[in-house]
């Protein structure tokens, strides 16, 4: 299918690696040029080189922390009217309700609601100009079912879901369109790190960690960040204009409800 976006161009957060590297690919994949970003400047540059070497689209990586005023404005800078913005971040640390101070909730909204909010009102004016814009927020399946050790993530994911959820229902009727991919377990350096505090809290192998997971969801597998990228890239396509607002789930249908 042609996705119809050959030749617009993408901010693409948190990229070098895992699911925002696999959005980045589906997009140069259907002829988008690209900003991409991460802080380590020696695997972002790595990334572009690739994904530029195979697509033949331009990808100009920025190295730098989004979650930081500093690091908005390096990204903006470089492409102020971006046709498409995919919004994404690390996670905030897990914990127990008890762990969480003042300090810690602010670092987390700062990171995975406020970030993603002040990216989207930078954008959002030219968007509507040009009667065209998409922006996919990358959150978690922890909107939908709360994963009890990560209630930093629950809290902030949540006031981003709010925000959209209101705001892409005010832009719709300019071409903007702007949704949710609600990512379950994906086969990345996160997942490994989730995996790892399972093993060391139980005492048992990374594989049993594995197996124990995957043994709750009914795909019976971990998702690719390959095929997270492609339904980022749909959301992205002129085949989307009709799609507002919503939270998709891609978790191999680990989140048990009929609707
Ligand atoms: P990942 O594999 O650890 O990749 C993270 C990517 O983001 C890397 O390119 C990393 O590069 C970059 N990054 C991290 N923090 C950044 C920052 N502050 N500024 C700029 N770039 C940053 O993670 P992932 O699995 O793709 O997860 C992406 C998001 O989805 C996270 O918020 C995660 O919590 C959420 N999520 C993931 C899963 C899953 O199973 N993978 C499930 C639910 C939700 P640098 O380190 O060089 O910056």
């Amino acid at each position: 299918m042609d996705l119809g976006i050959r030749g617009k161009t993408a901010i693409v957060c948190a990229a070098s690696k895992g699911l925002g590297r696999g959005c980045a690919e589906a997009l140069a994949e259907a002829g988008v040029d690209l900003v991409i970003n991460a802080r380590n400047a020696h695997d972002l540059e790595r990334a572009a080189d690739d994904i530029s070497a195979k697509y033949n689209v331009g990808v100009n990586p920025v190295a730098a922390d989004i979650t930081t005023e500093e690091g908005r404005r390096l990204v903006l800078n470089t492409l102020p009217d971006p046709d498409i913005l995919i919004t994404n971040a690390g996670g905030p640390p897990p914990g127990i309700w008890s762990d969480w101070k003042r300090d810690d909730f602010i670092k987390a909204l700062d990171a995975n609601m406020l970030s993603p909010i002040a990216l989207i009102k930078a954008v959002l004016p030219r968007m509507i100009e040009k009667k065209w814009g998409r922006i996919v927020n990358i959150t978690s399946q922890s909107v939908k079912s709360p994963i009890p050790v990560l209630g930093l993530s629950n809290s902030a994911r949540a006031g981003l879901t709010g925000y959209v959820a209101g705001t892409s229902r005010q832009v719709a009727e300019f071409g903007v369109n702007i949704n949710n991919l609600l990512p379950g377990i994906h086969g990345t350096d996160r997942a490994v790190a989730l995996d790892k505090g399972v093993a060391d809290s139980q005492g048992i192998s990374m594989d049993d960690a594995y197996k124990q997971r995957i043994a709750t969801i009914p795909a019976r597998r971990y998702g690719h960040p390959d095929e997270f990228g492609k339904m980022c890239a749909f959301l992205c396509s002129e085949h989307a204009g009709f799609i507002v607002g919503q939270n998709i789930l891609l978790d191999g249908g680990q989140v048990n409800t009929t609707l």
